[in-house]
């Protein structure tokens, strides 16, 4: 008998209302020509939401959530709303209570993109980006913000336990790619955060002597995304530099656009995420030209997660042999609406 996969799609705001149902389209697709079957609930949460009920997501939304098998996400965020709270009460709200600690975030040349780097060399590494602690657990606060004396604290948070599980993660991936990690740190100057970040990775890594390891400062690391990117293969970050690195993969694509991720929950006791790395790109919304190569990519993500290889490795042969067709979206240099390289990529199914 076909498996069933029951997804909960959040598109949230902004272009993710019109690239996720997009993206969904592509899974059903898919799911017909591989045998399987999606079922699905869409929930309207966002700060749309929150402007009418003053909340991003309700009460029970996580609960919600849990019975299904993967959630299938845009992104969150309007101009009209405080920008800090659809992290805080949405994306990481879901991330973390869901224990996702591996942020995955693909890096790859695409046919027929131009890209902005000199080298033509093919790209094809991973960032595994820590997603639930470091630099975005939001303890700190402000002390007397309206006075001369006025301060503000974030504090980072690196546990062995969080830094560990997110490592053998990334050494166990490496062994399925090209055998290499570079973890990325800055302890020349976070003295104490990350040289325990360091110290943990070297001690996971000495259970795996055949994952060839070397650490980069991140601001090297930034130099080499463009100088020399073809030397990655697994890049293991912390949650900020993680951040911050993915929008640089996706530039170096040649669109943000084009970044599929997945916020994954490697012992399947949650449902995982899958969402494109970019935001709710307000500035675009509502035109039919947001380029929705990245929210696509993120199925294929999602179904690889869910064992669903060979329909997740169809979804990337068929996006390759669009671009490779000219199938570009205006961020590209194209003129494809969102709509008709959704169209491309279900026809080159
Ligand atoms: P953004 O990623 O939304 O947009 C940055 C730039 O890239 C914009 O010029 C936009 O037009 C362009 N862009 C992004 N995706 C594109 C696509 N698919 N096709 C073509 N062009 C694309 O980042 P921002 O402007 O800094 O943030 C906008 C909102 O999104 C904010 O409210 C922010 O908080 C939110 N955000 C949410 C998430 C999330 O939900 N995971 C992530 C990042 C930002």
């Amino acid at each position: 008998m076909s498996k069933t996969y029951n997804i909960a799609v959040v598109p949230g705001d902004g272009i993710g209302n019109e690239i996720v149902p997009e993206g969904y389209r592509v899974l059903e697709a898919v799911a017909k020509k591989h045998d399987f079957s999606i079922t699905s609930e869409t929930f309207n949460w966002g700060a749309k939401y929150y402007l009418e009920k003053g909340k991003f997501l309700p009460d029970n939304g996580l609960d919600s959530l849990k019975k299904f098998d993967a959630v299938y996400f845009g992104s969150v965020g309007l101009p009209a709303v405080d920008d800090t709270l659809p992290a805080k009460d949405y994306t990481f709200k879901v991330r973390t209570n869901f224990n996702q600690y591996v942020n995955y975030r693909p890096v790859r040349t695409y046919p027929g993109v131009t890209r902005p780097l000199r080298s033509e060399k093919h790209i094809d590494f991973v960032i595994i980006r820590e997603n639930v602690e470091g630099e975005f657990v939001q303890m700190g606060g402000q002390y007397l913000p309206d006075s001369d004396n006025g301060m503000g604290i974030d504090t980072s948070v690196f546990t062995r336990k969080g830094i560990e599980r997110v490592a053998h993660y990334a050494f166990k991936l490496a062994r399925k790619r090209r055998n290499k990690v570079t973890h990325i740190t800055k302890s020349n100057t976070l003295i104490n955060s990350l040289t325990y970040w360091d110290r943990v990775i070297k001690e996971v890594a000495t259970e795996y002597p055949d994952v060839e390891h070397d650490q980069m400062y991140i601001d090297n690391c930034t130099a080499n995304f463009v100088l020399k990117p073809e030397v990655f293969d697994v890049v293991l970050t912390t949650n900020l530099f993680g951040d911050i690195l993915s929008d640089l993969g996706g530039a170096i694509m040649g669109s943000l656009g084009l970044g599929g991720s997945g916020n994954i929950n490697p012992e399947k006791e949650f449902p995982s995420m899958f969402e494109p790395i970019h935001g709710s790109a307000p500035d675009i919304a509502g035109r039919n030209i947001a380029n929705p190569y990245g929210q696509i990519w993120s199925a294929a993500i999602m179904l690889e997660h869910l064992g669903e290889v060979e329909a997740a490795d169809s979804i990337m042969k068929a996006i390759d042999k669009s671009t490779q067709q000219g199938v570009l979206t205006v961020d590209l240099g194209g003129k494809a609406g969102t709509k008709e390289v959704a169209d491309a990529v279900i026809k080159n199914l």
